[in-house]
């Protein structure tokens, strides 16, 4: 079995999703107004020529990784930013926090980048007294929440605005509307505005590395990540190494490929192309290995590597709304989720959420690097098995179905002691029967057919 706190962490996250009805209605909101606007976005392009252009763009990346690090290296250096390799976490936040330390920066201001909660960033540098504001408007939600984003574009997406009125109020210490979106924005922008100017340090993550120029394309509809890289003296771009594209046409197929699948826009608000620092500024970029090479090494996750974080695989799973990003992954959530968590953050915090997937394979139809992900996800199960064992009732039942006769015999035994339960009913309604407790705590269970 996983670990009994990684078990227990994600039993008790299920549960807790499970247990609010508002989280269900809220996502499901979410996914229905996405897919179709989705849908619309998608219209005036060809998807599929663009998915296997992109595709084909990453597969040259994934097959030549360090010759093409090496490209974007020599540009970046040429362009006058400084590039560090980080092999791990531990290892990136040290880069960062030992350039906060020469600098002698205390604020830092964060804009949105998935690779910084990987490396759980602001733990290690509030653990050194550095103080970080995400400037995100989700990421500053669940910032103030003391929450892990549920989504990996929109960090806030499990709240309805009452729950974020309540609390903003908390937080900022004076009553914020439950209802005015606008006011809850106008508030958090005066909040975090002044950060930027203060703030020593901006760290942004990257959409894309052309390596062709040293350029970081990134992507936002807030435009605080242009502040983030602007105005603070140093920047500092944390980025997995996969984020590598051989080309500007490489980083704009992309470009067009992310706005439609993430926030079903055909252009997102703000794309900013960045090469070199800002006169006067310093830029550091940090590559981020932290199990990429591994996944890279083996030929059935070379894949996962190609993912532009669109999260559109959480945007079409039905599991994803019955219980959100925190108990349906790790810190990635939704399909992809499931699978880069082992490689991240290990097999102990990817096995629970693997029971959540139904195998309905919505996520490969909508995924603009079209990734194998259900084929992706029964690999990683079947590393979860071989590592930890299955449960004790499953391995009977496949047992049994291994010896068709023994099962013949076991079913016919089954239906017969099933005959009191039902009332009548075809369903099965009992939360008192043992094995399928579990199963029946939250619906009904079909008869076994006669
Ligand atoms: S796996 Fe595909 S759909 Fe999911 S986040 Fe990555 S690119 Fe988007």
């Amino acid at each position: 079995m996983p670990d009994r706190a990684a078990r227990h962490e994600f039993d008790g996250k299920l549960r807790q999703a499970l247990d609010n009805p508002r989280l269900h209605t809220n996502l499901t909101a979410f996914q229905q107004g996405w897919r179709s606007a989705r849908d619309r976005a998608t219209g005036d392009i060809d998807f599929a020529t663009l998915r296997a252009d992109m595709k084909r763009a990453k597969f040259t990346i994934s097959g030549n990784l360090d010759r093409y690090l090496g490209e974007f290296r020599d540009a970046a250096v040429g362009a006058g930013a400084h590039v560090h390799d980080a092999v791990d976490a531990s290892a990136a936040n040290r880069i960062v926090l030992d350039i906060a330390r020469q600098h002698g920066i205390s604020l830092i201001a964060k804009s949105k980048s998935m690779v910084s909660e990987e490396i759980e960033f602001n733990h290690a540098a509030e653990a050194l007294g550095h103080r970080v504001v995400e400037t995100d408007l989700g990421e500053w939600i669940v910032q103030i929440r003391h929450e892990r984003p549920s989504h990996m574009v929109m960090p806030a997406v499990h709240l309805s605005r009452q729950e974020i009125g309540v609390d903003m109020s908390g937080a900022l210490d004076r009553e914020i509307s439950r209802e005015s979106i606008a006011e809850q924005v106008g508030s958090a922008r005066d909040e975090i505005r002044g950060t930027f100017f203060r703030a020593g340090m901006g760290i942004t993550g990257a959409n894309a590395l052309i390596a062709e120029s040293g350029t970081v394309m990134m992507v936002t509809n807030e435009g605080n990540g242009r502040l983030c890289a602007s105005l603070p003296p140093v920047h500092v771009v944390l980025a997995g190494i996969e984020k590598l594209v051989p080309s500007f046409e490489d980083a704009v197929t992309q470009m067009r490929l992310l706005a439609r699948s993430a926030t079903a826009q055909r252009i997102t608000s703000y794309t900013s192309f960045i090469t070199g620092p800002t006169p006067g500024h310093e830029m550091h970029i940090v590559l981020v290995n932290n199990g990429r090479r591994a996944m890279a090494a083996l030929p059935e996750f070379e894949e996962a590597l190609h993912c532009i974080r669109c999260a559109a695989c959480a945007n079409v799973c039905p599991p994803y709304r019955e219980v959100g990003g925190h108990a349906f992954g790790y810190i990635y959530s939704g399909a992809i989720g499931l699978v880069v968590t082992k490689f991240h953050h290990g097999l102990d915090a990817a096995a629970g959420p693997q029971s959540l997937c139904l195998s309905c394979n919505a996520c490969e139809t909508v995924c603009p690097v079209g990734i194998p992900l259900p084929r992706q996800i029964l690999d990683v199960r079947a590393m979860v098995v071989e590592e930890f064992g299955i449960k004790q009732p499953k391995r009977t039942a496949l047992a049994l179905h291994a010896r068709p006769r023994t099962a013949n015999l076991a079913l016919r035994i089954a239906r017969r002691m099933q005959r009191p339960l039902p009332r009548g009913s075809t369903l099965l309604r009992t939360r008192r029967l043992p094995f399928v407790r579990g199963q029946t705590r939250w619906r009904s269970l079909p008869l076994l057919a006669d």
